[in-house]
C-alpha cells in the first residue's frame, strides 16, 4: 500500500459527509499510525486514545480519518457533538465571531453573546423560579464553582457525592468522583470534606428508589450531619459509572431532604444535558428541579463551555469577583452555544433522541432476549447502555464488554465503554445520525457480540 505518500484531500467535515462506513484500511492505517507514533514521541502518556485513528473531518453520523476510513460516530466524543460535528450553523457562527474579536475576558469587558447564552440556561433548565448562570471553560470547572457557590451561600463546607459518580479530573472533582483506576490513582491527597454514599443501581442492589433514599440520607445524617453539609452533588442518570439510571422515587426523595434541610441539590448535567435523554434535561425525567445545574458537554458542539444555573438567590451568594475566569465563557465559545442551542430548539432534536432511543432499546432488547450475558439494557433517549455479565453469577464481565467493543471498533464503529467494573457499552450517537447509519452500528455490535 503506498496511500502514506499520496497527497491526502481532507474532505470537508459536516453533514454534507458521505453518511457511509467504509473501511478501506487496517485500523490505524499507515497515515493514522504515523500520527498516532508522533502522539506517542510527543503527547504525555497519560492522556490515552481509545479508538486508533487520526481523525480528519466528522458530521453527521461518521468520522473519516486520515487514511479516508469512514467510521459509524456512536459516541459523539462522549457526548459532545449532539447537534452534529462541523453543524453548519455553528461552524459558520464560530467563523463570524472568531472574525469579529476572540477575548475581552467577560470579567474585563462583558459582552451580549455570553449573557444570551445565560439567558438560555436560565430559561431552559427546569424550575420555575428566578434564576441566574455563570460560565466556564469545562464540566470539572463547573462542578468546582457550584461547590464554591454552595458553600457560600449554606456557610457549611460538607459535600456528598454517590457511589459511581463521576464529575472530572481537577482536585476536586478527582475527590467527588468514585472510581480509582484511571482518575484518581495515584494523584492524591484529595480535597477535604467530600463524603461518598451508595445511591440507586436498580440492576445490583435491588432497592425500590425510596429505599435506596433512605439509606442514603440515614448514612448522610449520621456520618455527615446536615448541619454541616453544603450540597449532595448528582447526575440524574451516572455517565462514566456506568448509565445507572436510579429507581423511581430516589431523586425525588433526596431533593426534598435537602430543602427540609438547607442542603443545596446539585444535578451534574454535564453528560445528560442537552436534548441527550430525550429530554432537554434529564432531570425533567424524574420531576426535580435542582437548585444548581452544571451543564458543559453538549453545550457548545464541542467548544470549551460549561455553565452553572441555579436559583437567583443561591447563585448571587458569591461575592463579586469570586468567581470567573480568564477564558469563562468565552465568545467564540459563546456563539457555538448559541448556534447549538437554536438547533436543539429549532431542529427537533430532543424528538430525534427519544427516536434514536427507541432503536437503540429495541435492537438491545431483542439482542439480550437470546443472549443472557446481556444482563441489563437501560438509559434514556440517545444515552443508552448494555451491562454485560456472566450469566451464571451475574458478576461483571469486562473482558467480554473490552472484545466486543475493540471488535466493533476495528469493524468501523466507534463505541465507548463505562462503568465502574468497566461492564458497560454506552451508547451516545449524534442526534445527527440517521437511521439506516445506527442500525447498520448496531449490527456491528451485534456481530462482534455474536462472534465473542
Ligand atoms: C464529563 C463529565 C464531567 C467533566 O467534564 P470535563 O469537561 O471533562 O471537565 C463532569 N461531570 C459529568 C457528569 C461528566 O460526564
Amino acid at each position: 500500500m503506498t496511500l502514506i505518500d499520496e497527497p491526502t484531500t481532507v474532505p470537508v467535515g459536516g453533514p454534507a459527509l458521505p453518511q457511509v462506513r467504509r473501511v478501506v484500511t487496517e485500523l490505524p492505517g499507515p497515515r493514522s499510525a504515523a500520527i498516532l507514533a508522533r502522539k506517542a514521541d510527543a503527547v504525555s502518556a497519560g492522556v490515552s486514545h481509545t479508538i486508533p485513528v487520526a481523525a480528519v473531518a466528522a458530521g453527521g453520523g461518521v468520522v473519516v480519518d486520515a487514511d479516508g476510513n469512514s467510521l459509524i460516530d456512536l459516541g459523539s466524543g462522549i457526548a459532545v457533538t449532539s447537534v452534529g460535528n462541523a453543524h453548519p450553523k455553528v461552524a459558520a457562527a464560530v467563523a463570524a465571531q472568531a472574525a469579529q474579536f476572540t477575548h475581552t475576558c467577560f470579567m474585563i469587558s462583558p459582552y451580549e453573546s455570553y449573557i444570551e447564552v445565560a439567558e438560555a440556561l436560565n430559561r431552559l433548565t427546569p424550575g420555575d423560579f428566578a434564576k441566574k448562570s455563570a460560565l466556564f471553560n469545562s464540566g470539572a470547572e463547573a462542578v468546582e464553582n457550584a461547590i464554591k457557590i454552595a458553600r457560600k451561600h449554606t456557610g457549611r463546607q460538607a459535600v456528598v457525592a454517590l457511589d459511581h459518580g463521576y464529575h472530572g479530573r481537577t482536585n476536586l472533582t478527582m475527590a467527588l468522583t468514585a472510581k480509582s483506576m484511571p482518575y484518581k490513582s495515584g494523584f492524591g491527597p484529595f480535597a477535604p470534606e467530600v463524603y461518598r454514599v451508595p445511591g440507586s443501581y436498580p440492576l445490583r442492589d435491588g432497592l425500590t428508589g425510596p429505599e435506596a433514599a433512605a439509606r442514603a440520607i440515614t448514612l448522610i445524617e449520621k456520618q455527615v450531619g446536615a448541619d454541616n453539609l453544603a450540597a449532595i452533588i448528582i447526575e440524574p442518570i451516572q455517565g462514566e459509572g456506568g448509565f445507572i439510571v436510579p429507581a423511581d422515587g430516589f431523586l425525588n426523595e433526596v431533593v426534598d431532604w435537602c430543602r427540609a434541610n438547607g442542603v443545596v441539590f446539585i444535578a451534574d448535567e454535564v453528560q445528560t444535558g442537552f436534548a441527550r435523554t430525550g429530554h432537554m434535561f434529564a432531570s425533567e425525567i424524574f420531576g426535580i428541579e435542582p437548585d444548581l445545574i452544571t451543564t458543559a458537554k453538549g453545550i457548545a458542539a464541542g467548544l470549551p463551555l460549561a455553565g452553572v444555573t441555579g436559583r437567583a438567590e443561591i447563585m448571587d451568594a458569591a461575592h463579586a469577583g469570586g468567581l470567573g475566569g480568564t477564558y469563562g465563557g468565552n465568545p467564540i465559545a459563546c456563539a457555538a452555544a448559541l448556534a447549538a442551542i437554536d438547533a436543539f430548539e429549532n431542529e427537533g432534536l430532543v424528538q430525534r433522541a427519544t427516536e434514536i432511543g427507541s432503536i437503540l432499546l429495541g435492537r438491545l432488547a431483542v439482542m439480550q432476549a437470546s443472549d443472557p450475558r446481556i444482563g441489563d439494557v437501560r438509559g434514556h433517549g440517545a444515552m443508552i447502555a448494555a451491562e454485560f455479565v456472566d450469566p451464571a453469577t451475574g458478576a461483571p464481565d469486562a473482558a467480554l464488554t473490552a472484545k466486543v467493543a475493540k471488535a466493533a471498533i476495528a469493524e468501523g464503529v466507534i463505541v465507548l465503554t463505562c462503568g465502574t467494573f468497566g461492564n458497560v457499552i454506552r451508547f451516545l450517537p449524534p442526534l445527527s445520525i440517521g437511521d439506516e447509519l445506527l442500525n447498520e452500528g448496531l449490527d456491528v455490535v451485534a456481530a462482534a457480540l455474536a462472534a465473542a
